[in-house]
């Protein structure tokens, strides 16, 4: 039972829940999504393993069936629900949808999410990235988990050779085209260097919201 503020969210809230119980085999998340006045537009839960698709969360498959059933991309003026704090993916198919309000369950400690971005920022500059900077940052942060996917395939000795050569190329090209004055840049530059210099004992970074020390969030 939840009182106050949050009471008002616990109905659609528990649909969003009855969505995860429709996951079966796969991570439970549900979503629901309602209009103005308060009806459910769409609903949605995870298929990622039961439908072989990456893209099958929760949330995009309940803005698919929402934009369908409206015949528009557009679901501005909507709420959605989801039982847990969207990736990054989804955040942004709900940027895309113009989604007007998001309300989330669980906060997901492991995957790279905006809160994660947001943390990030607060813990290097004190201040919560807004508008364009938010942007910025999560546009960083998703580079730097870029990067370090590429370490992580060219480190991983099950990797086929052909395409460990052309992920070194790229990452000798990252490092080239490093800029010394962002952190973000300086950052990476060091990592690709330590990666380099010792391929075999190269150590791929723990796949967390933000390598520690990240300077995410701080203008360049
Ligand atoms: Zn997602």
């Amino acid at each position: 039972m939840v009182t106050g503020y949050l009471a008002g969210f616990e109905p659609a809230m528990r649909e969003a829940l009855a969505e995860a119980a429709r996951c079966g085999a796969d991570v439970p998340v549900g979503a629901v999504v309602l209009d103005q006045a308060g009806q459910i537009i769409g609903r949605g839960h995870n298929q990622r393993e039961s439908g072989a698709d990456p893209t099958a969360h929760a949330e995009m498959l309940l803005l698919r069936e929402a934009a369908q059933r409206f015949g528009a991309w557009r679901l501005g003026d909507a709420t959605l629900y989801v039982t847990k704090e969207p990736c990054l993916m989804c955040a942004g198919a709900m940027i895309a949808a113009r989604i007007k309000r998001l309300v989330y369950g669980a906060r997901d400690p492991k995957n790279l999410t905006l809160e994660a971005v947001i943390d990030g920022a607060l813990a290097t500059t004190g201040t919560a990235p807004r508008g364009a900077g938010l942007v910025q940052a999560v546009q960083r942060a998703v580079y730097v988990r870029t990067v370090e996917a590429l370490l992580t395939l060219a480190a991983d000795k099950s990797t086929a050779s052909e395409v460990r050569a052309v992920t070194q190329a790229k990452l000798v090209e990252i490092r080239r085209r490093a800029d010394s004055r962002s952190a973000t840049d300086a950052y990476l530059a060091h990592r690709i260097d330590l990666y380099l210099s010792d391929p075999a004992k190269f150590a791929p970074a723990e796949p967390i919201e933000a390598p520690p020390g990240m300077p995410i969030g701080e203008d360049e």
